[in-house]
């Protein structure tokens, strides 16, 4: 099997995450597995033989047929609504993969490692995140999640889970915080990036996925305050 193939897969389970966003679980005979941070293809055909195509991040890794991914919708989006409100189990589709082999965690490094999620941005930094939840001793982990509302973000309850279990977790809202929070409210800006991550001394591998724009500003905000941009990985899901 090479990654090049598409193989013929359908959904297993699809569960609503947020009120725009679903999990889905995919079942794919034939699937190789996958590292965390990887993403697929995932092509669906209608009855009249018109195709489209759309990368999603893998929130799984490892081996097994089973593959899960998180889709957030963009309203007047061709793919993502028909993966968010109408998929159902048994549904047939096609999946290419795994693909990407740079944005990629490797378990074997020590290397501190902070992940930047701008919404559904959080969905492979979640694959390394469980994975690295899944080791007795690892590298030490932190996530920055910035997300419009609490009831937008994907995960909401496993990060949290994962927040009590360890993961040094910092929530950013850019619309609305819940009652109380202390924060700010907004954007994320250099200064806010840089409290809630590694100091560029401790030279942490960084993993910024996201919005381009997002990504962009944050790339930026961690290379003007002195981390290596060799170590900065990011990943654009497109949008601006
Ligand atoms: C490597 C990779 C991994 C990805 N992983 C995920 C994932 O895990 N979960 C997920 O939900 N999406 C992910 N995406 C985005 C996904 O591939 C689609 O672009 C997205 O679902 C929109 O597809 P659509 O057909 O609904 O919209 P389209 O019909 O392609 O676009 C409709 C409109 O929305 C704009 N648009 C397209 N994508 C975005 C976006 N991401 N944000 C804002 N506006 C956008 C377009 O410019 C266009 O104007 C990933 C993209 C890449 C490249």
């Amino acid at each position: 099997m090479r990654t090049s193939d598409w193989l013929a897969a359908r959904v297993a389970d699809a569960v609503p995450d947020t009120a725009h966003g679903r999990r889905l679980t995919l079942a794919v005979p034939g699937w190789p597995g996958n590292a965390p941070g990887q993403h697929l293809d995932i092509r669906l055909t209608a009855p009249d033989g018109y195709q489209a195509e759309r990368s999603y991040s893998i929130a799984s890794s490892g081996p097994g047929e089973s593959v899960e991914i998180a889709v957030d919708e963009i309203p007047e989006g061709e793919v993502s609504p028909y993966l968010v409100r109408v998929a159902e189990p048994g549904d047939a589709l096609e999946v290419k993969g795994p693909l990407g082999a740079y944005f990629v965690w490797d378990p074997a490094d020590p290397s501190p490692v902070q992940l930047i999620a701008g919404g559904s941005g959080i969905v492979p930094l979640l694959a390394m995140a469980r994975a690295r939840a899944a080791m007795s001793a690892g590298a030490p982990f932190r996530l920055l999640y910035s997300v419009r509302t609490a009831a937008d973000a994907l995960y909401r309850d496993e990060v949290e889970r994962l927040g009590a279990a360890g993961l040094d977790v910092t929530w950013a809202y850019t619309r609305q915080a819940p009652t109380g929070w202390p924060g700010r409210v907004g954007r994320l800006d250099a200064e806010r990036i840089a409290q809630a991550t590694w100091m560029p001394a401790q030279h942490p591998l960084t993993f910024i996925c996201g919005p381009t724009s997002f990504v962009e500003a944050a790339a930026d905000a961690m290379v003007a305050a002195g981390h290596d941009a060799a170590r900065v990985k990011t990943e654009r899901f497109g949008g601006s």
